[in-house]
C-alpha cells in the first residue's frame, strides 16, 4: 500500500467541498488514509507521487467531468487497474454505462451513504488485491516455467476443452494468438511415429487403467528442429470417482538431451578424430569377449602406432599431425570393411581395430597387410608431402588374452615386436614374444635403479696402432651385473635405454667413468693414455651435447685430443645438417671423432667428406670373413683405401685371428682392435694384464712395426 502508514490510500477527487469534507471524515474513522483534490487536472498531475490504492472519483465537475479524468488514468503507467469508483449524482443508467466505459471499477449514486461506501470500498480493496495477488502468481508461475522449459496443460474431458500455458506455447512452438488450445493441435505439434503411442497411454489414462503416468516423446513442428519433451499427467476425478478432467506437464529436455550427448562424446568419443576412445573400446571388446565366449568363436585385436609420428609432430607442427592424423583415421575406417568391426584411437598415434566373428588369423593379417599399404601412402598437410609408415601388432582371442586388458598388452606387445623388427610391418604376438617382453620389462624397471646400485662397470679393450705395433687407446664398454638377472648383455639392455631415454644418464656416466680412466693411466704412465666412448643417437642430439662433453673434459682434466666419441652412421643419415653441426660443433672443443660399425649403415664415403671425421670403425662383420669370403676381403680393401685416400684413419674392429690381422695389415689398415690382442676388461684387471699384453705385441711386431713372420 502507498501510504506511509499500513492503512490503504485513498484519493477523493471533487469539486464540492462539502463531499470532500464528509469523505475525509468518514474515511479516516473507517481507517483510511485520505488526500482529496478539488480538481481532476490537479489529481492527475499528482496520482504518480501519490500513488493512491483506490481513488473516489465526482463525475460532474467543471474542468474536465471524471470521464475524462478517468480515461486519462488509465493510460497512467502503474494505474491500469487501481481500483476508480465513481460517484454519479445522475440516478441514470447511461451514466453508469458511460463509467465503466471511461474504465471505473465501480459506482456509487449521490447522496451518499458513507458508512455503506466505506464496507464498500474495503471490499473493492480486497477483490483488487487478490487480482493482484493472482497475477504475481500467475506471472511467477509463467517465469518459473519458462526456466524450467516447463509448460502445463488442462484438459476437460466433459468438452474436451484444453488449456495451455504460454510456456506450453513456447515448446510446442505455436502462436496463442495463431491457435487456440486443443487436444488435436496438441497432436500435431507430435512427431507422428510418437503419436500412437502417446493416444493409447492417455486412453489409459482417461480409462483409469494402471499405468505409467510419465512418457517421453518427441515434437516435430519446431523450427528448430526435433524436440525431445518429458510428460506428466494427473487425473482429476469427480465425487463418484470418474476421470473427468487431466492436468499435463510437458518438459522441454532438449537442451539437456544435447548435453549429454555431448557428454557422452567427449567420454567416448576421440575429438581429433571423432573415432571412438579407448574407454568405449574397451567396453566393446569387453562385449565381443563375451559373445565370442559363448559362440566359440575366435575375434582378434589389431594395435597399429605410426611410425616416427613424434617428428611430424615436431617438424611440421601439431596442426599438422592433426589433419594426418584424420587422414589415417579415415584411412583405417575405409581398410576395416567389416560393419561389426570397430576402430578406435588409443591415445596419440595408436590406433586398434576389434575384428570379431573370426574362424583364424587369416582375416586379421589380411587387414594389416592392408593397413600396412594404405599407411605408407603420402600424406599432405599445410602443402608439405609427408612419407610415414606404420607398425601393426595383432592379438587373438582366446589365444593371447581372456580379457580386454591383456588382449591389448598382447596386441600392444606384437606392434612393438613389429616396430623392433624394423617397422612399417605386421607381427602375430605368441608367447615367446611375451616372455620377450616381460624380459624388457623386468630389465627396465631394474635398470633404472642400477646406477644408484653401483651395478654398472665400464670395460675397456685396447686398441692397436698397426703402423707402429702398439698400443694407443682403448674403446669403454659398458657392462651391467645385475643381482637380480644376472649378466646382461649391453645388445640387450642398451636398445631399452635407448627406448626409454635412459642411455643419456647412462651414456654420461660412461663418459665420465672414461674420461677420468685415462687420466689416471696418463698420471700412472700407463701405455694407454686415450680413450674411445660411444655416443647413443639420443645422447649426441641433445641441445647440451657438445656443453656436456667440454664441462666432463674440464672437470676430469683431460686434454680434449684424447678422447674419442664413438656416433654411427644412421645419425648421419637422419638429420643431416644439424648432425653436421654438432661435429663441427665438438671437432671444434678438440676431440675426435669416429664412426662406428661403418658398413652396416647406408652412409657412402663420398657422403662422408662433409662430414669432420678423422676415424672409420669398420665393422667386424666384414673383418670375420676376410680371409674366407673373397667379396668381403674385396669391400674390405676398397674401403681401406678410399678412407686413406680421404685422409681418414681405418680401425678394424673384432680381430681374432692372425690371418685377418695379417691381411688387414698387407692392405694398410691403420688400426685395429679384438680378441687378438685382448678382450675388454675393467681398468684394475688390464693394469694386470698389460704387461703380458705388451709382450704379446713385441711377438707380432718388429721395431718399425713390421709384423713379424713367426707368429
Ligand atoms: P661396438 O661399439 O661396435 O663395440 C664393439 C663390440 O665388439 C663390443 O661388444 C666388443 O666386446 C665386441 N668385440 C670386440 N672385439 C671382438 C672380437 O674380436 N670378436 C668379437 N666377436 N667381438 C668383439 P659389446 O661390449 O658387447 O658391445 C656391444 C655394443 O654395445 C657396442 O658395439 C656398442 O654399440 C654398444 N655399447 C657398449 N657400450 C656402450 C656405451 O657405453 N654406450 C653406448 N651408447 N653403446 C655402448
Ligand atoms: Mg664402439
Ligand atoms: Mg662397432
Amino acid at each position: 500500500m502507498a501510504g506511509m502508514s499500513n492503512k490503504p490510500l485513498v484519493m477523493v477527487v471533487d469539486d464540492d467541498n462539502s463531499t470532500r469534507m464528509m469523505a475525509t471524515e468518514f474515511l479516516s474513522q473507517a481507517n483510511f488514509d485520505v488526500v482529496d483534490f478539488s480538481s481532476g487536472i490537479d489529481a492527475l498531475k499528482q496520482l504518480p507521487q501519490i500513488s493512491p490504492d483506490l481513488i473516489l472519483l465526482d463525475v460532474e465537475m467543471p474542468e474536465i467531468d471524471g470521464f475524462a479524468v478517468c480515461r486519462r488514468l488509465r493510460k497512467c503507467p502503474g494505474f491500469e487497474n487501481t481500483p476508480v469508483l465513481m460517484l454519479t449524482g445522475l440516478n441514470s443508467s447511461d451514466s453508469v454505462e458511460l463509467a465503466f466505459e471511461a474504465g471505473a471499477t465501480d459506482f456509487a449514486t449521490k447522496p451518499i451513504n458513507w458508512s455503506l461506501l466505506c464496507h464498500r470500498l474495503r471490499y473493492l480493496l480486497r477483490a483488487w488485491q487478490s487480482a493482484q495477488d493472482l497475477k504475481q502468481s500467475q506471472r511467477s508461475l509463467a517465469v518459473a516455467q519458462r526456466m524450467a522449459q516447463m509448460g502445463n496443460w488442462h484438459l476437460s474431458l466433459t468438452d474436451n476443452s484444453m488449456y495451455w500455458s504460454e510456456q506450453l506455447y513456447a515448446i510446442l512452438d505455436v502462436q496463442p494468438t495463431d491457435q487456440p488450445p486443443s487436444l488435436a493441435g496438441f497432436f500435431d505439434c507430435i512427431c507422428i511415429n510418437d503419436r500412437e503411442r502417446l493416444q493409447t497411454w492417455l486412453n489409459d489414462i482417461v480409462a483409469a487403467k494402471n499405468t505409467t503416468y510419465t512418457i517421453d516423446f518427441c515434437l516435430s513442428n519446431s523450427a528448430s528442429g526435433e524436440r525431445y519433451v518429458h510428460q506428466l499427467v494427473e487425473q482429476e476425478t469427480d465425487a463418484e470417482g470418474r476421470v473427468v478432467s487431466l492436468n499435463g506437464v510437458v518438459q522441454d529436455l532438449t537442451e539437456k538431451r544435447r548435453t549429454e550427448r555431448r557428454l557422452e562424446q567427449l567420454a567416448h568419443y576421440d575429438n581429433v578424430t571423432e573415432l571412438p576412445n579407448r574407454t568405449l573400446f574397451q567396453d566393446r571388446l569387453t562385449s565381443s569377449i563375451s559373445e565370442a565366449s559363448v559362440g566359440d568363436t575366435a575375434l582378434a585385436v589389431l594395435y597399429v602406432d605410426i611410425d616416427d609420428f613424434k617428428l611430424v609432430n615436431d617438424s611440421l607442427g601439431h596442426a599438422s599431425g592433426d589433419i594426418m592424423l584424420n587422414e589415417i583415421a579415415r584411412r583405417i575406417s575405409n581398410c576395416v570393411d567389416d560393419t561389426n568391426a570397430s576402430v578406435a584411437r588409443m591415445g596419440a598415434d595408436e590406433f586398434t581395430i576389434l575384428l570379431p566373428n573370426l574362424d583364424g588369423c587369416h582375416q586379421a593379417i589380411d587387414l594389416a597387410t592392408r593397413l600396412l599399404r594404405e599407411l605408407a601412402q603420402p600424406y599432405s598437410a599445410m602443402d608439405e608431402q609427408i612419407f610415414s609408415s606404420s607398425s601393426v601388432g595383432i592379438a587373438l582371442f582366446p589365444d593371447h588374452g581372456g580379457c580386454a586388458e591383456s588382449l591389448l598388452t598382447s596386441a600392444d606387445i606384437a606392434m612393438s615386436e613389429a616396430k623392433r623388427a624394423g617397422k612399417n610391418t605386421y607381427r602375430l604376438h605368441d608367447d615367446k614374444l611375451h616372455a620377450d617382453t616381460q624380459k624388457r620389462f623386468r630389465i627396465e624397471s631394474l635398470m633404472r635403479h642400477g646406477l644408484e646400485r653401483d651395478e654398472f662397470q665400464v670395460y675397456f679393450q685396447p686398441q692397436i696402432d698397426l703402423t707402429t705395433g702398439r698400443l694407443y687407446s682403448a674403446e669403454a664398454l659398458l657392462r651391467w651385473v645385475s643381482p637380480e638377472l644376472g649378466f646382461v648383455s649391453p645388445g640387450d639392455f642398451i636398445s631399452i635405454a635407448e627406448d626409454n631415454g635412459f642411455i643419456v644418464p647412462l651414456g654420461q656416466w660412461v663418459l665420465e667413468t672414461a674420461c677420468k680412466q685415462a687420466v689416471a693411466w696418463h698420471e700412472a704412465n700407463f701405455p694407454i693414455t686415450q680413450v674411445a666412448v660411444n655416443i647413443s643417437v639420443l645422447q649426441f642430439v641433445r641441445e647440451d651435447f657438445t656443453a656436456t662433453v667440454a664441462r666432463i673434459l674440464a672437470e676430469t682434466g683431460l686434454a680434449p685430443e684424447k678422447l674419442e666419441l664413438e656416433i654411427t652412421e644412421s645419425l648421419l643419415a637422419s638429420d643431416t645438417v644439424s648432425a653436421v653441426d654438432t661435429l663441427r660443433k665438438l671437432k671444434a672443443i678438440g676431440v675426435q671423432l669416429s664412426i662406428d660399425d661403418f658398413g652396416t649403415g647406408y652412409s657412402s664415403l663420398s657422403q662422408l667428406k662433409h662430414f669432420p671425421i678423422d676415424r672409420l670403425k669398420l665393422d667386424q662383420s666384414f673383418v670375420q670373413e676376410v680371409t674366407t669370403s673373397p667379396a668381403d676381403a674385396a669391400i674390405t680393401r676398397a674401403v681401406i683405401a678410399m678412407s686413406n685416400s680421404m685422409d681418414l684413419k681405418l680401425l678394424a674392429e673384432g680381430v681374432e685371428t692372425m690371418e685377418q690381422l695379417d691381411f688387414l695389415k698387407r692392405c694398410d689398415c691403420d688400426e685395429i682392435q679384438g680378441f687378438l690382442i685382448s678382450k675388454p676388461a675393467p681398468a684394475n684387471v688390464l693394469a694386470t694384464e698389460i704387461d703380458a699384453i705388451e709382450a704379446l705385441l713385441n711377438s707380432l711386431f718388429d721395431a718399425q712395426g713390421g709384423l713379424l713372420q713367426a707368429a
